[in-house]
C-alpha cells in the first residue's frame, strides 16, 4: 500500500475564534481547523485511519475495507485518502442504493461501494461476519466502522502536536484545556492521551449520555494502559443525535456570519453551543485559553440540509 513519508501529515490552521459572548466573559478560545487540513482531506476522521493505515502497510495490504452509512464522515475520509495517497478503497454501506453528496464523492474518488441493505449492516459487529469480504477481497485490509478503538485513538495523538506546535502563532505560550464534539469518544481519548493529564478535555457529546461514551472512553486509555486521563464528558445533544432545533441553527448561522467559520449542525454546532451555554453560566474564569477543534463533517451536512 502507498503511504506518505512519516512526516507528511495534512496540517490544520490554528486561529483566533472572535465572538461577542467569549469577549464579553473575557475568555480566549483558539479553534483548531481539521477542516482545512488537506485539498481532499478533512477533519477528525482523517486523524482516526491514521494507525489504520500503517497497520495496513505493514500486513502488505493494498487497501482498505470498511462500513458506514450514506452520510459518513469517515467512509469519506476514508475515500479521499485512497485518491490522495492511491491505496485501494471498499465501502460497505448501510440500507439501499441511494445517491447522496457522500455517496457521488465517494464514487468520484474511485471507492468501490456495496449496499448491505438495514439487516445486513446490522449483522457487522456478528461473528464470521468479515469471512466473505475477506475472501472477495484477500488484499485488503479491514477497518471497523467510524476507524474507532485505540488504534483509532493513538492516530488522534497528532492533532495535540499539531496544536502545540503552532500556538506562537497566536501568541500563546500555553492553554488551559481542550473542547470538542463526541460521538464515540475516540478522538476525545486521543487527546486524554496525549495530554497525559497536562491539560484537561472537555468533551461535548452529540450523543445522549446513555450512549455508553464513558465506557468507550475508558476501555481505549485502559487498553492504552493509561488510568489517570483528565477529562469530563457532557451532554450536548439537545434531544439525540441528529436532532436539530431552530435556536441551534440560528446560532449556526450567526457564529458563521461573525466568523466565516462554516459548522455542521450535528458535532460542531452543538459544541460551540454547549460551550456558549457553559462560559455564560460562569464555568471558566476570565483569562481561559481553549482550544476548540473544529473536527468537520461538512461534506455531510451537504445531505443533511437538503434533507427535511
Ligand atoms: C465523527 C465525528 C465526531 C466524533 O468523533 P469521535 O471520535 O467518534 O468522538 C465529531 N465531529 C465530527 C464532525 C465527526 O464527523
Amino acid at each position: 500500500m502507498l503511504l506518505p513519508p512519516s512526516d507528511w501529515l495534512p496540517q490544520a490552521p490554528l486561529e483566533h475564534l472572535h465572538l461577542d459572548w467569549l469577549t464579553a466573559a473575557g475568555i480566549e478560545v483558539a479553534i483548531l481547523r481539521l477542516d482545512q487540513i488537506d485539498a481532499l482531506i478533512s477533519g477528525n476522521k482523517w486523524f482516526k485511519l491514521i494507525e489504520h493505515l500503517k497497520a495496513a502497510d505493514r500486513a502488505g495490504a493494498e487497501g482498505i475495507i470498511s462500513l458506514g452509512g450514506a452520510h459518513s464522515n469517515h467512509l469519506h475520509a476514508l475515500a479521499a485518502a485512497g485518491q490522495r495517497l492511491g491505496f485501494k478503497t471498499v465501502g460497505l454501506l448501510r440500507g439501499h442504493a441511494q445517491e447522496t453528496p457522500t455517496v457521488q464523492d465517494l464514487q468520484a474518488f474511485g471507492m468501490q461501494l456495496h449496499w448491505l441493505g438495514y439487516g445486513g449492516y446490522r449483522a457487522r459487529n456478528k461473528p464470521g461476519f468479515w469471512e466473505p469480504w475477506h475472501a472477495q477481497y484477500p488484499q485488503l485490509y479491514a477497518v471497523p466502522e467510524g476507524g474507532g478503538g485505540l488504534t483509532g485513538a493513538l492516530g488522534c495523538s497528532a492533532i495535540q502536536q499539531q496544536a502545540q506546535a503552532r500556538l506562537p502563532t497566536l501568541g500563546w505560550s500555553d492553554y488551559h484545556a481542550w473542547w470538542l464534539a463526541c460521538g464515540t469518544g475516540t478522538t476525545l481519548a486521543g487527546l486524554v492521551l496525549a495530554e497525559a493529564g497536562a491539560h484537561p478535555v472537555y468533551g461535548a457529546l452529540a450523543v445522549p449520555d446513555d450512549h455508553g461514551v464513558a465506557p468507550q472512553v475508558e476501555s481505549i486509555l485502559h487498553a492504552a494502559g493509561h488510568g489517570n486521563g483528565s477529562y469530563e464528558l457532557q451532554d450536548a445533544s439537545r434531544g439525540g443525535f441528529a436532532r436539530v432545533d431552530p435556536a441551534l441553527l440560528a446560532f449556526i448561522k450567526q457564529t458563521e456570519q461573525a466568523t466565516g467559520i462554516p459548522l455542521e449542525p450535528l458535532y460542531t454546532g452543538k459544541a460551540l453551543l454547549a460551550l456558549k451555554q457553559q462560559v455564560e453560566a460562569g464555568r471558566f474564569t476570565t483569562g481561559t485559553r481553549l482550544i476548540f477543534i473544529h473536527t468537520g463533517g461538512l461534506q455531510g451536512r451537504r445531505g443533511f440540509i437538503a434533507s427535511p
